[in-house]
């Protein structure tokens, strides 16, 4: 079971959209939304992740937010500092940025960008490194399900980055169960399958470290409104990464309000 004073996130992840302006639009209807003051910073951390070259504007857009609302990086070099890795943009590099998190392990790119779990590895220890906070995503494929072997395949994932996590850093680790066969298809996993998944990752948790109980476990893969309310009420789902509902403002603020009024 979760440590009750965990705080719910909620994080929007644009993946390869919008384009600028559409990307004005949505953050300016959400801070109209936020004025409203019904989701407290103590409620629900809050997040968006968009486009690399986006991160600073957007950042400096939500520093008017009548409450804060972090950025978050899609993803991070597998290298480290500074250097000849054109294209490439480091851990560091990102801090030195001001961005404070990140996303690690995605499905999408595992499957289309070779994020094996070696590679995986090396973003985690040099993200950590740098001090950044790691949404480490995991998730089962559709035929991984079918066969019976979610659970090992999921707490595979996170025993690949355990040995790379010092003892203190697993503060800085937060969790994103994503379902493979429930990303950006409609279709997500019921309230009672995503809890006991939620509950198999606490229980791994807590053998690794010390800090089990308290790591936030989001959920992600097909979050909207409609179904926002059941997850938030599931014990071990501390929040939700949202992808498509996260890219329209009315839909993204109902799902942070679900999490933020979580008992
Ligand atoms: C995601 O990409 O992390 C995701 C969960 O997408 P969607 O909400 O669109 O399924």
């Amino acid at each position: 079971m979760s440590d009750s004073t965990i705080m719910p996130w909620v994080v929007g992840n644009w993946k390869m959209n919008p384009m600028q302006a559409n990307a004005k639009q949505l953050i300016n209807e959400f801070k109209e939304l936020l004025n409203k003051n019904e989701i407290s910073p103590a409620q629900c951390h809050l997040a968006v992740a968009p486009i690399s070259i986006a991160l600073s504007w957007v950042q400096d857009e939500f520093k008017q937010a009548s409450r804060p609302v972090h950025v978050v990086a899609q993803d991070v070099s597998r290298m480290s500092g500074t250097g000849a890795y054109t294209g490439e943009v480091s851990a560091s590099l990102l801090k030195d940025s001001a961005i404070e998190h990140v996303l690690i392990g995605h499905s999408e790119r595992r499957e289309f960008f070779g994020d094996n779990p070696q590679v995986i590895i090396e973003k985690v220890e040099h993200a950590l490194a740098a001090g950044l906070t790691v949404i480490y995503c995991v998730g089962e494929s559709l035929q991984q399900r079918e066969s019976g072997q979610a659970e090992q395949v999921v707490l595979q994932q996170i025993c690949d980055i355990a040995r790379s996590v010092s003892t203190e850093q697993w503060q800085q680790i937060v969790i994103a169960y994503e379902p493979i066969w429930a990303i950006g298809t409609g279709k997500t996993a019921s309230p009672e399958d995503a809890q006991t998944m939620h509950a198999k990752i606490r229980e791994g948790l807590k053998q690794l470290t010390a800090f089990g109980a308290s790591m936030p476990i989001l959920y992600g893969g097909s979050v909207k409104p409609e179904n926002a309310v059941e997850l938030a009420a599931c014990p071990d789902i501390n929040g939700a990464l949202v992808g498509g509902a996260s890219l329209n403002a009315a839909s993204f603020y109902q799902i942070a309000q679900a999490f933020a009024l979580k008992k």
